[in-house]
């Protein structure tokens, strides 16, 4: 455990200053969803106008609860949440961006369906921790945070973390018979 990471706080997205554009969203087999992408800079301009561009493009997207940089053609470890309203989520922190995000501490792996607005076809059943620590940066400030969550929004941040390493939930399922064409868009 790092001592110096708090939770997220009063955090909410007007802390960036800035409203954000809507981007247009990359589809697979784009090779930048399959990039691993960087680390950045949390306090950088560029990476606070790219955390304000995936929020205000993850709320114009009916049903999307996660977007990330490199969906929105940027290879960088930057990425946003919200799962406030879904009916499977249980801990909700609301809408939030981090930067270099990880995986430090994960258990209780269940099984369970998964989308993607950049695999808009296909959803597939894959194994996460629905126990989860995440620790990352805040964008704007830097300030570092750790986040404990499960179920419904451990299943977002991980398929978020994923993204930035150039994973789809595609590169994660079981095989064939776990993919499912999509019956329902959002
Ligand atoms: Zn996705």
């Amino acid at each position: 455990m790092t001592a110096d990471y708090a939770g997220l706080g009063g955090w909410t997205p007007e802390a960036l200053g800035l409203a954000g554009e809507v981007l247009t969203v990359v589809s697979a087999p784009d090779p930048v969803l399959s990039r691993p992408g960087p680390e950045v800079d949390p306090k950088s301009d560029e990476v606070v106008r790219l955390a304000a561009d995936l929020i205000a493009t993850m709320r114009v997207s009916p049903g999307c609860v996660g977007l990330a940089a490199p969906q929105v053609g940027v290879s960088a470890q930057v990425f946003a949440v919200n799962v406030t309203g879904h009916p499977k989520a249980v801990t909700v922190h609301g809408v939030f961006a981090l930067c270099n995000a990880r995986v430090v501490e994960a258990s209780r792996w269940k099984a369970g369906r998964e989308g993607c607005m950049s695999v808009p076809d296909l959803t597939g059943d894959v194994k996460r921790a629905s126990r989860l620590v995440v620790e990352g940066r805040l964008p704007g400030s830097g300030e570092p945070v750790r986040l404990v969550t499960d179920g419904f929004e451990a299943r977002a941040l991980q398929h978020e973390i994923d993204h930035c390493a150039g994973l789809l939930f595609l590169d994660r399922v079981a095989g064939a018979h776990a993919v499912y064409q999509r019956k329902v868009y959002l």
